[in-house]
């Protein structure tokens, strides 16, 4: 019932548009060419508002990633914060600073800082046999 309903809608645009341009285009041409552009509007559409959300959801996903990776570091004058994407495998980032006029390299670095307790196990197997 509902597509009975939906194609005679769409009919009815197609036979008005085909009304009011007949005089540009001829009223099948128009006809025709409404019946299709109604058919396919909501195909066209869907996929253009999945695009979309897909984009929207990358933006959001670099977005993240961008804000994880910038640092905010003080130049050493104190007069400025240089805030600028680090990435770790990069080391060509220069800037210059407005206040000084001078140009910096800005050096990401990583450490290791060991956060557990070794365990001796040789100590603890020996422990062991000996109970
Ligand atoms: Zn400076």
């Amino acid at each position: 019932m509902r597509i009975a309903i939906s194609l005679g809608i769409v009919i009815f645009v197609s036979i008005a548009l085909g009304y009011v341009f007949h005089s540009f285009l001829g009223f099948i041409e128009t006809f025709i060419l409404a019946t299709f552009l109604q058919l396919l509007a909501p195909t066209i559409w869907n996929t253009i508002s999945k695009h979309r959300q897909t984009i929207a959801q990358l933006e959001g996903e670099i977005n993240y990633l961008v804000e994880l990776n910038t640092a905010v570091v003080d130049c050493p004058c104190g007069n400025h914060q240089f805030e600028e994407i680090i990435v770790i495998t990069d080391n060509t980032i220069e800037l210059t600073c407005p206040a000084c006029k001078g140009v910096y390299k800005l050096l990401p670095s990583v450490k290791t800082i060991l956060t557990t307790e070794p365990l001796d196990i040789e100590e603890d197997v020996k422990i062991g046999t000996e109970l």
